[in-house]
């Protein structure tokens, strides 16, 4: 028997949801879990929804590097986030009770905007014009001033993240036991003025990057956190490396990140 018992599940409070979840808190009590509404007793996080539910469980409860997070889908096809379908009570309580043999480890990037505090990201950073005017940025990696970007923005995912957002504007999908960051461009403006690299670049968990906004009328500019829109609107400086904290997560045997990449995409 192990010795994490107790359990937070976080979940939407719909009517549909709620009508599911039932047979699993019968099933978590009767394997002797507690059910605790704290998220902060709990050992093992477990979100019912869809990887945006996950996303925002993380968020929400601050990343814990103490605790095992665990997506559990309430569709018929799994998310790339969530492991367990709602209706495999005993496939997740065995997960649960062996949670030691399969846990995985996700990279986390780090940003720090203006030195007003730092904040972690589970899929990506990403900051884009909100204006029609192009957004102009100066990128660094470490001390090397490498490009500047005119365009509609740039997303900075990790590898888990690397299927989302990033994946949609060409960028690579990256294995997740590589610790590292991509670099992806949306939309940049490339002629005899600007230049950038026009691809995608991957960074070692060692480096440091760099993205200095450039006024020119445009410094409001819409960033985002994973599905959370950053209240911050003003900004010069952003800096982003690997956190030295990565989400533990719960996994199923036979479901590789490759595995949900070919299921969810091919
Ligand atoms: P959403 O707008 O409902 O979701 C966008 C889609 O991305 C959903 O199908 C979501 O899956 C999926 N998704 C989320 N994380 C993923 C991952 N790591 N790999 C593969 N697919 C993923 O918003 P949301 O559900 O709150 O998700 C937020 C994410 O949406 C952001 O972090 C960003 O990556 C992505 N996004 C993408 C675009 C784009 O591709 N043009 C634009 C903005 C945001 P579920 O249905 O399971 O939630
Ligand atoms: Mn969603």
């Amino acid at each position: 028997m192990t010795e994490r018992r107790n359990i937070f599940y976080y979940y939407k409070q719909d009517e549909e949801i709620v009508s599911k979840v039932a047979p699993l808190f019968e099933a978590s009590e009767r394997y002797g879990f507690t059910i605790v509404d704290d998220a902060r007793e709990a050992n093992i996080i477990a979100s019912i929804g869809n990887d945006g539910d996950f996303l925002q469980a993380v968020r929400k409860t601050g990343f814990r590097n103490d605790c095992l997070y665990m997506g559990i889908s309430t569709k018929h096809n799994l998310n790339m986030y969530c492991d367990f379908k709602i209706d495999d009570t005993s496939k997740m309580i065995n997960a649960m009770l062996n949670e030691q043999l399969e846990v995985r480890r996700y990279p986390l990037i780090e940003i720090s905007i203006d030195g007003q505090g730092t904040f972690q990201c589970l899929n990506e950073f990403s900051i884009r014009s909100s204006i029609i005017k192009t957004l102009v940025i100066d990128v660094f990696v470490d001390s090397l001033h490498l490009e500047t970007f005119r365009g509609d923005g740039l997303i900075v995912a990790t590898p888990t993240g690397s299927t989302a957002y990033n994946k949609s504007v060409k960028g690579a999908i990256v294995d997740p036991q590589l610790t590292c960051m991509q670099v992806s461009e949306v939309a940049s403006i490339n002629n005899n003025s600007y230049r950038t690299l026009g691809a995608s670049f991957i960074l070692s968990g060692e480096r440091t990057l760099t993205l200095k906004v450039v006024s020119e009328n445009n410094d409001h500019p819409t960033m985002g956190m994973d599905n959370e829109a950053l209240s911050i609107r003003h900004v010069d400086k952003i800096q982003i490396r690997l956190s030295e904290n990565k989400l533990k997560t719960l996994k199923l045997k036979d479901n590789s990140f490759w595995e949900k990449v070919k299921r969810t995409f091919l």
